[in-house]
C-alpha cells in the first residue's frame, strides 16, 4: 500500500473521454493495411503517457537505476530498428512480484521484477521486449482499446457517481484489465514474429524465446498466489507457441537466428534483487494484514479473498457481496475526513460514532449509498496513526449487510499499532546468485544452497528440473530471507 492515487478512476476517465474524437481508419505501420482505430498517433501517445503515469504510481518502478538503464537500453536498441522508431519508447522494470510484461499504446513497455527473476539470459529478455515492441508497432493495444471503447462506453457511469465505491467484487486495477484484454491469436503470432525479427536483427539468439515460453508453461502450473502469471492471462498457449518458435529458430535454415545469449552477465544483474512480495509495502500473513513501514496491522475475515494493491488493501467476501478496504486520505483530522466522506455524492450518513480504535484517534460513521439502482450499506472509520489518516471501510449490497456486518465491524475494530520489532524490521526475500564449486544435481544444489521458497519455484526460475546435472562453475539463483509470522 502506498499513498492514494485516483488510479482506477483516471483509467476509466481515460477510456471514456478518449472516445470523444472518432478517427476511423488508420494505416497499420507493420502490414500497411488500413485498420479501424479511434485515435491519431498523437492521441495514442497521449493516452499511453497518461496511463504510464498511473501505472508507475500504482505499481512503482523497481528501485535499481542501473538495472532500469540497462533494460531501457536493450529496448531502445530494438525499438530503433522497428517500424515506428520515432515513438517516445520507454522501458520500465515494475516493482511487482507477478510474472508479467505488457505494452501500452505509444511505446510504453513494462517488465516486472517477477518476470526478470525467472529469466536466465539477456536474449530471453530481448525476446520479451521484442514481443511487446511488436504489439506497439502493429498497434494491437490501440485496436483493443478501440474495440473495448465501442463495447464499454457505459462502463464508467456508476463509478463517476461515487468513485470511491466501486462495484463489489471488482479487484483494484480492473480498469487496468481493460487495457490488457487478451490478445487474439493472430495478434500474438504477429507480435512473436516481429519480436523474433527485432532480436535476430540485433543478433540475440531467438531460441531463448522458447525457454521463456517453457518457463511460462511451468509457472502456470505452480500453485503460488504470489506469482500468478499475469503474462499468461493475455498470452495464451505458451507451450504451443514454444513449438512454433522452435521450428522458426532451429534446423538447417532457421528463419531467425542470432548469437548473443549471455547467461552469466545477465544473472549477475539479478544478484540481490527482491523476490516475491516486498513486506516493506505491507503483506498478508494468516489473514492478517501487516505493514512494517506504517506500523499497523488489521485482521481480515477468514475465507475472504485479500490483496495488497499498493493504493489500497482490500478483502472481498467469498460471495462477493461485501468488501473491506484500507486506504489513505489527505485530511489530517479523522472528523474532517468523515465529513468529506459523508458529503460525497450518493453517500447518506445513518449515524456517527466517535470511538477511538485501540487507543488511536478515530471517527466513524454508518452509511448507505444509493447508486445506479443498487443500494450499499456499510461502516467507515477514519483512524489517525503515525502522521497518516487511514480510511477503513467495509460495505455490502444492502440485502447482505445484516449477514456481513459482524465480520466487517470485527475487522475494522482490529486495526492497531504494531510494535513487534520482528515485524517492524521485516525484510523481503532476495535472489542470491551463487557459483557452483563442484558438479552437482539439482537436488544436491538445493541441499548445499537452501532456499526459502519451494524447490519447484527454484527449479522454474532457473530452468532446472529434478535430476538435472549442474556443471561446476555454473551460476544458479537461490532465494534467501523470509517473512516474519503475524504473531
Ligand atoms: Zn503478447
Amino acid at each position: 500500500m502506498r499513498s492514494r492515487t485516483a488510479f482506477y478512476l483516471a483509467l476509466i476517465l481515460l477510456l471514456v473521454t478518449g472516445g470523444v474524437g472518432l478517427h476511423g481508419c488508420a494505416v497499420n505501420p507493420v502490414t500497411g493495411e488500413r485498420q479501424f482505430v479511434l485515435f491519431t498517433e498523437g492521441q495514442e501517445i497521449q493516452m499511453g503517457r497518461a496511463a504510464d503515469q498511473d501505472i508507475t504510481a500504482a505499481l512503482g518502478e523497481y528501485d535499481d537505476p542501473e538495472l532500469q538503464r540497462w533494460v531501457d537500453a536493450m529496448g531502445q536498441e530494438m525499438a530503433a530498428i522497428s517500424e515506428r522508431p520515432d515513438l517516445p519508447w520507454t522501458f520500465r522494470v515494475l516493482d511487482d512480484p507477478t510474472i508479467n510484461a505488457f505494452a501500452l499504446p505509444g511505446g510504453y513497455i513494462y517488465v516486472t521484477r517477477g518476470i526478470l527473476s525467472h529469466m536466465n539470459s539477456d536474449a530471453e529478455l530481448a525476446g520479451v521486449l521484442g514481443h511487446e515492441i511488436g504489439h506497439v508497432t502493429a498497434r494491437h493495444g490501440i485496436t483493443r482499446v478501440s474495440r473495448a471503447q465501442i463495447a464499454e462506453l457505459g462502463l464508467g457511469i456508476g463509478m463517476i457517481l461515487a468513485p470511491d465505491l466501486r462495484p463489489l467484487g471488482q479487484a483494484a486495477g480492473a480498469g487496468l484489465q481493460l487495457l490488457f484484454l487478451r490478445n487474439s491469436r493472430e495478434a500474438e503470432r504477429e507480435a512473436d514474429d516481429l519480436g523474433l525479427g527485432y532480436m535476430s536483427e540485433r543478433d540475440y539468439d531467438p531460441r531463448a524465446v522458447a525457454r521463456v515460453f517453457e518457463m511460462l508453461g511451468r509457472a502456470s502450473g505452480a500453485e503460488d498466489g504470489e506469482r500468478i502469471p499475469g503474462f499468461l492471462s493475455t498470452h495464451p498457449d505458451p507451450l504451443e507457441r514454444r513449438g512454433t518458435i522452435l521450428e522458426q529458430t532451429t534446423g538447417d535454415a532457421p528463419q531467425y537466428q542470432g548469437s548473443r545469449d549471455d547467461r552469466d552477465g545477465f544473472l549477475q544483474r539479478l544478484d540481490g534483487m527482491v523476490f516475491g512480495t516486498n513486506p516493506r509495502e505491507g503483506y498478508f500473513r494468516d489473514g492478517v494484514f501487516l505493514h512494517p513501514e506504517m506500523a499497523f496491522r488489521m485482521d481480515f475475515p477468514r475465507e475472504w479473498r485479500t490483496a495488497n494493491a499498493r493504493t489500497e488493501v482490500q478483502g472481498v467476501s467469498p460471495q462477493e457481496d461485501a468488501v473491506i478496504l484500507i486506504e489513505l486520505v489527505e485530511e489530517t483530522s479523522p472528523e474532517q475526513a468523515r465529513n468529506a466522506f459523508l458529503a460525497m455524492d450518493g453517500v447518506v450518513g445513518i449515524s456517527r460514532n466517535e470511538d477511538s480504535v485501540n487507543g488511536l484517534p478515530a471517527a466513524g460513521a454508518r452509511f448507505r449509498v444509493d447508486g445506479n439502482g443498487t443500494e450499499f450499506r456499510g461502516q467507515v472509520a477514519f483512524i489517525r496513526h503515525g502522521g497518516l489518516t487511514f480510511r477503513v471501510l467495509g460495505y455490502a449490497v444492502a440485502g447482505a449487510w445484516n449477514n456481513r456486518e459482524g465480520a466487517v465491524l470485527q475487522s475494522l475494530a482490529s486495526f492497531r499499532e504494531v510494535t513487534d520489532p520482528a515485524i517492524l524490521n521485516a525484510q523481503p526475500r532476495r535472489i542470491e546468485v551463487v557459483r557452483t564449486e563442484v558438479e552437482t544435481t539439482f537436488e544436491g544444489f538445493l541441499q548445499r544452497y537452501p532456499s526459502t521458497v519451494d524447490a519447484e519455484v527454484v527449479g522454474v526460475m532457473n530452468g532446472l528440473r529434478s535430476g538435472d546435472v549442474i556443471p561446476a562453475g555454473t551460476l544458479v539463483k537461490r532465494v534467501t530471507g523470509d517473512l516474519p509470522p503475524a504473531n
